[in-house]
């Protein structure tokens, strides 16, 4: 199967789950999630209409970026991101989709501010409460949009999330309810409900993630193959 056929796989798939909610498949967007795939690779994707591209690796994104792989796309950063490299993704990218501490926020918004531009952000929400994975826990998601409404160069977009590795089918689903219940009470009380943006589900479980409400899913493995890591 070639990239554009996996593409065109996934948007069927998805515009059936977005039906069987009663939802427009339009409103959901599709981001190949590129990482350890070649700018070869992301041009194809490109080629076949994918909404935009999402990297996790700061440098392999540089590298990219300079090999011109994602011209014509939207670039998103969708990785854990250290503070000290905000500086080389902050105004490359049209989304930062994984902040999900008060410090990096402040540093993305430093460094905006720096460069004089509003960057776009997720907050991500670590629903499974994992100690091992960033993000803000449920009950700290609303303070943080508020902390980010006082900044005036990052500009809160939506919702990330990824759910627990282990949990099953079941659970995986509630973990996106919950989000998504999050992101709606969210975009009621501070955003006018001008939020568009519920980024979640990934090869293995867009799907799901579109029947309870994201309107973005990002997709890996199943649009360019298996990963292949050292
Ligand atoms: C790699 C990655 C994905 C895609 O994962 P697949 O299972 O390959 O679809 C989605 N989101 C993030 C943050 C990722 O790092």
């Amino acid at each position: 199967m070639t990239i554009a056929e996996n593409i065109a796989r996934i948007r069927a798939n998805m515009a059936a789950a977005a039906r069987e909610a009663g939802r427009d498949p339009k409103e959901i967007l599709l981001v190949g999630a590129s990482k350890m795939n070649d700018a070869a690779a992301c041009r194809e994707a490109v080629a076949a209409g994918i909404d935009a591209l999402g990297e996790n690796r700061v440098q392999e994104m540089v590298q990219k970026l300079e090999q011109h792989a994602y011209d014509g796309a939207p670039l998103h950063f969708i990785g854990h991101l250290q503070r000290n490299k905000v500086k080389q993704v902050v105004g490359h990218v049209a989304l930062i989709q994984s902040v999900g501490s008060l410090e990096l926020l402040d540093e993305i918004e430093k460094v905006a501010a720096a460069r004089g531009l509003v960057q776009d952000i997720l907050l991500e929400v670590n629903i499974g409460r994992e100690a091992a994975k960033s993000g803000f826990a449920p009950e700290k998601v609303l303070p943080a949009a508020e902390a980010a409404l006082e900044r005036t160069h990052v500009r809160v977009r939506g919702l990330m999330t990824i759910p627990p590795a282990d949990a099953q089918r079941d659970a995986n689903f509630r973990y996106f309810q919950e989000v998504q219940a999050l992101y709606v009470d969210m975009n009621q009380k501070l955003f006018h409900n001008e939020l568009e943006y519920l980024s979640m589900g990934m090869s293995g479980d867009y799907e799901d993630a579109i029947r309870a409400g994201a309107t973005m899913v990002r997709v890996g493995s199943a649009i360019f193959g298996a990963r292949h890591y050292n």
